[in-house]
């Protein structure tokens, strides 16, 4: 790639290119940030800074930058068979041997995938099949998802509408039949509740909503199993074990959205497996090909497979990259590298629990209300006043001005409100996950 200033780079970037959920105006007065060369867990700006990266890319490089055997599988993909589509009849290796590789990881009962190249598409394609499935079962009066307030779900117009963030919506409105509830955000909602008590609070939330709704007419529950865009909201340990209970009473399909939390950064392979819950469906992406390839794709029980593969007909979907050559053999190699190197089981039993303690220690910094972590993802939450829990004034303020400083302090952290969030690649050391919070410190007492 040809070398030019920052200057030049800035220029040109902000004269011709719209980035995404980006003030355009905004982001030509401050100029982009040039990112040229990724190392391990670091990146490195067109001006030579090192930041550690706390954010892997967009949740999406959980192995970090540096892996040649991903590189070299999509190469040897490419040289073989660069494209061919999976319509009409026609199928190939990659694509076969990954739907395989993928039904040995995801839970018992899931055993067939659709391919998309993004969560966005993705939740589409969970749209359908919701659809089709309950068509097929002959209750088409089930139409209804219920989603959550503060979810993230994707950016085309169906996923936006799943999600629950209203500015996302104000750029087109939201399709009908899709329905909001409560999120389990104990810190800035549970009041004088328990955590324990609010979790179930939340979870009643859905059944009430079933109820005001009419079974008849609810098709599926969509939720992430934390909230990760929405401020890494890990949820009382009472609120999956209850949502499940209401699910299975009215046989409400769930739709368990893992594009963050698949492919091992609670500790499982997927983050249904960490709470327990039974998925009918699982919507993933990201770290599928560790960031590295663009592939997506929808998970399916067997309960509905079985369904979708009776007579029913063409199911009249899918996109010219479903399960695309190079992108299923990213993902393959992927999938190889995180077995080879029992990487779910070092996130579970080491990386995860030294992340948390080392986390907890800023708790007691004066601008943080609360750090939950789980894992290797985590969340500092700024607030004003720690004993009250006052919080910062809504417009994210605080939040900026600490991922600012965390910047100055070589890190990326993301700021989602106020809440730091934190998910870095899954392949750090004991001594990078020192380093990651001696600067998140560093963060802190510049921001204060
Ligand atoms: N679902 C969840 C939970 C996400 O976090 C995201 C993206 O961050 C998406 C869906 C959308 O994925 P994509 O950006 O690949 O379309």
């Amino acid at each position: 790639m040809t070398q030019h200033s920052t200057k030049d780079f800035q220029a040109a970037d902000a004269q011709h290119y719209l980035h995404p959920f980006t003030d355009f105006k905004d982001l030509a007065s401050k100029g982009s940030r040039i990112i040229t060369k990724a190392e391990g867990a670091y990146i490195y700006t067109n001006d030579g800074q090192k930041l550690l990266d706390g954010m892997s890319g967009l949740w999406c490089c959980n192995l970090g930058y540096t892996q040649p055997a991903i590189n070299k599988a999509v190469a040897d993909q490419m040289n073989e068979l660069p494209y061919y589509n999976s319509f009409f009849q026609c199928s190939h290796p990659a694509a076969i041997e990954l739907s395989k590789e993928l039904a040995s990881v995801s839970p018992a009962h899931m055993n067939n995938v659709f391919y998309t190249n993004s969560g966005s598409e993705g939740n589409d394609t969970v749209l359908r099949l919701v659809r089709r499935y309950w068509d097929l079962k002959k209750q088409p009066n089930k139409r209804v998802i219920i989603s959550r307030e503060n979810a993230y779900h994707g950016s085309t117009v169906a996923a936006a509408s799943l999600g629950g963030m209203s500015y996302v919506h104000n750029q087109f409105g939201k399709l009908p039949n899709i329905e909001h509830v409560a999120q389990p955000y104990w810190f800035k909602e549970g009041g004088e509740l328990s955590r324990e008590e609010f979790g179930v609070q939340a979870a009643k939330a859905l059944e009430d909503k079933i109820l005001e709704l009419g079974v008849e007419n609810v098709a599926a529950f969509i939720a992430e199993p934390i909230q990760g865009a929405g401020g890494v909201i890990i949820p009382p340990e009472t609120y999956w074990p209850e949502v499940q209970k209401i699910l299975n009473k009215y046989d409400i399909l769930f739709v368990s959205d893992e594009v963050i939390f698949g492919f091992g950064r609670t500790g499982k392979w997927f983050g249904c497996d960490y709470y327990g819950t039974k998925p009918d469906l699982i919507n993933f992406a990201k770290a599928v090909t560790n960031g590295f390839q663009p592939l997506g794709g929808v998970m399916i029980g067997d309960k509905v497979a079985d369904v979708l593969k009776s007579d029913g007909g063409e199911f009249a979907h899918g996109f010219t990259y479903s399960g695309h050559p190079a992108a299923c053999a990213a993902a393959l190699a992927t999938i190889k590298i995180m077995k080879d190197e029992n990487i779910v089981d070092k996130v579970a039993n080491d990386l995860g629990p030294y992340f948390g303690k080392r986390m907890a220690e800023l708790s007691d910094h004066p601008m943080v209300g609360e750090v939950r972590t789980l894992g290797m993802v985590g969340a500092i939450e700024l607030v004003k006043n720690k004993e009250t829990r006052e919080r910062y004034d809504s417009d994210g303020t605080a939040g900026a001005t600490c991922r600012d400083a965390s910047i100055a302090n070589d890190l990326v952290m993301r700021a989602t409100g106020d809440n730091m969030i934190i998910a870095p690649p899954l392949t750090l050391t004991h001594e990078q996950i020192d380093e990651l919070v001696t600067k998140a410190k560093a963060a802190l007492d510049q921001a204060y």
